[in-house]
């Protein structure tokens, strides 16, 4: 599995105000919705293209567009949701399937109530969203999931990581033989004894959509 933590000033500046307890649920969606648009740029390094020609007013010119079967947008419900248009702005060709996932607060694994996506996955490149990438489990069955259903390569974009979730990731993908990605603003320190990531910035859904 490879890990891409993106450095650059404005994540960074963007990743500090989201933190902070005293940002409020609108700012903080519009700061989670910018970011995952600079996380996305890095993250669809990768996307297959096929070479084209356009006329300019002057001449031809070769160039490239998105290349078919679409790449597939998976948004983790419900914090994922938060990241989804941020995706879509830079890949409005993409198509978006849903996978609803929770994580029990006593086992810390992840249990799926909702599925909404093709059934067939054949050649599709897949981009889960999640902000929290904390001890793994959801996006390890996410990935999972989108596998059994044929696609070549998952990457995932989170807006944090814990290491305890990336060692988890890169054992349990370890013999897979499919490319797998994780693209993150930044690596934090920890899990706390609740499944926290420390520093972190708390529970990304409700600091999205409130506590429910
Ligand atoms: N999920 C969250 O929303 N926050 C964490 O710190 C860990 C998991």
């Amino acid at each position: 599995m490879e890990t891409l933590v993106v450095d650059h000033p404005l994540v960074a500046h963007k990743l500090t105000a989201l933190r902070d307890v005293r940002t409020d649920s609108p700012t903080f969606r519009r700061l989670a919705d910018e970011l995952v648009t600079l996380l996305a740029y890095e993250a669809t390094r990768d996307v297959r293209v096929t070479e084209v020609t356009v006329e300019t007013p002057v001449s031809p010119a070769a160039g490239v567009r998105l290349a078919k079967p679409y790449p597939l947008v998976v948004p983790i419900l419900r914090a994922g949701l938060g990241m989804l248009d941020g995706m879509t702005r830079l890949l409005p060709t993409a198509e978006v399937g849903f996978l609803g996932m929770i994580r029990n607060e006593s086992t810390l694994l992840a249990e799926t109530y909702a599925t909404r996506l093709p059934d067939d996955l054949s050649g599709r490149q897949c981009y889960v969203v999640d902000p929290m990438l904390a001890t793994g489990g959801t996006l390890a069955a996410a990935v999972q999931f989108l596998f059994d259903r044929g696609a070549v390569d998952v990457t995932a974009i989170c807006l944090l990581a814990a290491p305890e979730g990336l060692a988890y990731m890169d054992k349990v993908f370890a013999n897979s033989g499919k490319p797998i990605r994780v693209v993150t603003a930044a690596l934090d320190e920890r899990l706390n004894e609740h499944g926290y990531i420390v520093p972190g910035l708390g529970d990304a859904g409700d600091r999205l959509y409130g506590v429910v």
